[in-house]
């Protein structure tokens, strides 16, 4: 598909070719490809399991390293859904941590996988009081109802969906995906509401206009009237090489976290920063070939 001078992908169909590249069915068990399992501080402490794919590119997508199609083949180990479930209870157990995570590509690539992970863990009594956060950017969702039937059953499971951009055309900017497709994210709300799943929704505020925020904001209270609690806000963190990204699609944020620092930067310091990421991952490049 091709718009303007800019050829746009559809995330529906490379779900499909990616799930190919990271799922695989054996003995009736969906294994799904991980990067790591890992403890992190995020909600006050959590156990992750980072998978591998995703079915659209985030310019400023920290995991991108690991979720380009032609990496897929080469980074990873598959885990079976129960591995994986026990892997991230261990972790949370180790640690004194309430929650459990799924993260780094998409996870409801092969959904198989992640229903069959829920289903260990539910079996576990032991871990009444886990909750599993399952990151999503909501696309696969809102274009398949049932996932979010089939994750109501599940009621510890809370689903943060991830919007990409205030509005289709920033989304388009965003993940380079056709502006169609950013509808998916809000049917995928709408379904969670409906079949009472839990849900977040994480705006990254740093590409979105004043005006395109407050459609959005205007558009969200519209699904739901208390969704004011259940908006968080975040903004881009610049690691070097989402830097580069960034310079080269000219995709500059207003507001931006400096990775090293920990800063907050706005306007022309957010300019700089990325100028020198840029710059630095040039020079990484170059060192490593
Ligand atoms: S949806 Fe998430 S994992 Fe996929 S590219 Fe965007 S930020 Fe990365």
């Amino acid at each position: 598909m091709v718009t303007g001078y800019r050829v746009v992908y559809n995330p529906i169909a490379l779900s499909k070719i990616v799930e190919e590249n990271v799922v695989y069915l054996d003995n009736n068990r969906f294994l799904r490809k991980y990067y790591r399992f890992r403890a992190t501080k995020f909600y006050g402490g959590s156990a992750v399991g980072d998978v591998i794919g995703c079915n659209v590119y985030c310019k400023y997508c920290w995991s991108l390293g690991i979720n380009r199609f032609s990496d897929l083949k080469n980074v990873g180990f598959y885990a079976r859904p129960d591995e994986a479930a026990l892997k991230l209870l261990s972790i949370a157990s180790e640690n004194n941590f309430r929650y459990v995570r799924l993260s780094g590509g998409e996870p409801t690539i092969g959904f198989g996988h992640v229903i069959q992970l829920l289903s260990t863990i539910s079996r576990f009594k032991s871990c009444s009081k886990i909750r599993f956060i399952l990151e999503t950017n909501g696309i696969l969702v809102g274009y398949r109802k049932e996932y979010a039937e089939d994750l109501s059953k599940f009621p510890f499971v809370t689903a943060r969906v991830s919007l990409k951009g205030c509005s289709s055309s920033e989304f388009r900017a965003i993940t380079g995906a056709g502006e169609e497709f950013y509808e998916y994210q809000f049917k995928a709300i709408e379904y969670f509401f409906e079949y009472n799943v839990d849900v977040i929704i994480a705006i990254t505020i740093s590409f979105c206009s004043r005006s395109s925020f407050i459609k959005l904001i205007e558009r969200l209270l519209g699904i739901k009237e208390d969704i004011i609690n259940r908006i968080e806000l975040e903004v881009v963190k610049l690691y070097p090489d989402v830097a580069k990204r960034l310079y080269k699609a000219k995709l500059l944020p207003w507001i931006a976290v400096d990775s090293r620092e920990s800063a907050l930067l706005k306007g022309k310091a957010v300019e700089q920063v990325i100028k020198k990421g840029c710059r630095e991952s040039n020079y990484a490049d170059s060192s490593e070939s």
